[in-house]
């Protein structure tokens, strides 16, 4: 024990105190270690930072450290109270390893986040002995003091896409920042309204928007219209992946409809099980599923028909000139149009309505891979998934910040691992 002091004393020490003393608690289950001012060290003011006379002292607290051997550690310390000139108040001293409201050090909060981010929240309590809410307390120190200490710098481009999270239709907007060299969360706001999407800009500033090259987004129609306001100058691109997956909604519901239309009449189920045949590109497809796409394809279905008109829109993406892209998406619109499936006739209007936008994508050349998106959106929903704890919305919102905002962490003065 008195060795432990010792490593404490010169691994992490704190200026003006020093720890004095280590024993097992009465109950054998945790170590306790007594924190002690340094010999004429003046206490901090808590509210001004600076040195005060004393005043009085607060009875004993204990402040949840690192386990060690698997022991539970506490610090504890009779705190200071001072009586400040400067705030011509009593008040309560400033302490290095806690921030005063809090129960945990702050080398145990950031040793909890670090765990959080690679475990669930429940199996980072668990495994530390603790609970979901001192967990909660731990990432939420250590993200407010990132997104207090980040450096937004200059953003070329920006993605924003929605996620859907709770049941009963409730969804985010996330914006990430997505250049070459750095795609990182930048905010997180509740639903997914022009308000909420606005709320990001103000966060910004006009300086950093105004900069902004490019922007990338989904057919919501509130976020293109926050774009247009806030980012008038950005080249604006529709996302490659989310026109993917609209077109795969419509073939969908064309197949489900016409399935369910089959049964009632009493028709063969051809259909049957030919969901992920029509949606996995031909060449994800394993021989056996070619040889049933291949099959299914023989019947004049409006299923195969929306199917092939799917297929067919893929060489959009292959185009390299904007002209050429559109004489080709002008062209497909127009096949659709005569299809009379109605579904498949709702993603031609659309793509026909937002064809500047679809465009751009070109414009760009390219440079802006939708991918980064879906990555970033697809780590997104596992941070949401690995833990069931995230009720609320400000627990998911820590979560994804603190999986994915690439924050700086509060230093620590030893690394613990
Ligand atoms: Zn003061």
């Amino acid at each position: 024990m008195l060795q432990l002091i010792t490593i404490l004393n010169q691994c992490h020490r704190f200026p003006g105190f020093v720890y004095r003393q280590a024993r097992f608690s009465s109950d054998h289950k945790s170590i306790e270690i007594a924190v002690r001012p340094r010999k004429g060290a003046k206490a901090i003011c808590a509210r001004c930072h600076q040195p005060a006379p004393g005043y009085d002292q607060l009875a004993e607290r204990r402040f949840e450290f690192i386990p060690f051997w698997g022991f539970l550690v506490f610090l504890l310390y009779s705190m200071r109270r001072v009586d400040c000139r400067g705030c011509q108040a009593v008040v309560v001293e400033e302490v290095p390893w806690a921030d005063g409201k809090r129960t945990l050090t702050k080398a145990y909060m950031l040793f909890l986040a670090r765990w959080a981010r690679r475990l669930s929240w429940k199996e980072t309590a668990e495994a530390f002995r603790t609970s979901w809410d001192k967990v909660f307390d731990a990432v939420e120190h250590v993200v407010t003091w990132g997104l207090e200490h980040r450096v937004l710098g200059q953003i070329d481009a920006i993605g924003v896409d929605e996620i859907q999270y709770a049941k009963g239709h409730k969804y985010l907007t996330l914006v990430y920042q997505i250049d070459l060299d750095v795609t990182r969360l930048l905010w997180v706001g509740k639903e997914r309204t022009i308000e909420s999407f606005q709320g990001f800009f103000t966060v910004i500033g006009e300086e950093i928007a105004s900069k902004i090259v490019f922007v990338c987004s989904d057919m919501w129609e509130p976020y293109l219209k926050v774009i247009r306001e806030k980012c008038s100058e950005a080249l604006h691109i529709l996302d490659r992946f989310h026109i993917v997956a609209k077109m795969n909604k419509a073939l969908d519901d064309v197949r489900a409809g016409e399935a369910r239309r089959m049964a009632q009449e009493g028709l063969a189920p051809v259909l049957k099980k030919s969901r992920w045949l029509l949606l996995k590109r031909e060449e994800n497809l394993k021989t056996e599923q070619r040889f049933r796409l291949r099959d299914l394809l023989r019947y004049n279905l409006r299923t195969v028909r929306a199917y092939l008109l799917k297929e067919a829109f893929q060489q959009l993406w292959d185009y390299d000139s904007p002209a050429w892209a559109g004489k080709f998406l002008d062209e497909w619109c127009r096949q659709v149009m005569r299809s009379r499936i109605e579904p498949m006739k709702k993603i031609a209007r659309s793509l026909r309505q937002h064809r500047e936008l679809i465009l751009n994508y070109f414009r760009a050349q390219k440079l802006l891979s939708s991918g980064v998106v879906e990555g970033l959106n697809n780590k997104a929903k596992v941070t949401m998934r690995k833990s069931y704890g995230f009720r609320t919305f400000r627990a998911l919102e820590l979560a994804l910040y603190h999986s994915l905002g690439k924050l700086p962490e509060p230093e620590s003065t030893h690394e613990f691992f």
